[in-house]
């Protein structure tokens, strides 16, 4: 597993000890697919309950489809920061879905589950593959940035200012 870091090192020792790792892997996850491998920085924190695992400047890139033109591309996604605890024991009084573990057995903690929700939610919501895309003719579905085809616009020609002032000036 790309996302799994031992911790054998933090067991023996006091709260406050802390470690950096340098991480990078695995563009599969359960739901989604990523174009690029992931890399970040997880600082991990020795608490008296578990340990706090602090991730930073993740990066990435994932396949997005246009919403114009429903054609490909490639998005880059960052997390500047997110932090979960993971628990040595199962905490009494806490909600049972939101739970990160410490697998005493391995010694080793697994960010696969972090990185996944991190990823989701910094995926850009209203994604066009350049401001000037043209989308799809509405009549026969051609992509109108590759080719012109020759519908007759649904809608009245709109108003060009600079138009006109060219036919006055003829
Ligand atoms: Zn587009
Ligand atoms: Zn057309």
């Amino acid at each position: 597993m790309d996302y799994e870091l031992s911790i054998k090192t933090f067991l023996n020792k006091h709260p406050g000890y802390s470690k950096e790792f340098e991480l990078s892997g695995n563009k599969h996850f359960d739901e989604f697919e990523l174009s690029s491998e992931v890399t970040l920085r997880a600082k991990l924190l020795k608490l008296e309950e578990g340990i706090n695992v602090a991730i930073e400047n993740l990066e990435t890139t994932a396949p997005q489809p246009c919403r114009k033109c429903l054609k490909h591309f490639t998005e880059k996604i960052k997390v500047p920061c997110a932090e979960r605890i993971y628990w040595f024991h199962q905490p009494k009084e806490a909600d049972l879905d939101e739970i990160f573990l410490v697998n005493l057995k391995t010694q080793k903690i697994d960010l696969t589950e972090l990185l996944r929700q991190e990823i989701l939610l910094h995926l850009p919501t209203y994604q066009v593959c350049s401001k000037s895309c043209k989308g799809l003719c509405h009549t026969c579905g051609k992509n109108l940035n590759e080719e012109k085809c020759r519908c007759k616009p649904e809608e009245p020609p709109t108003y060009k200012p600079l138009q006109d002032l060219k036919n006055i000036l003829k």
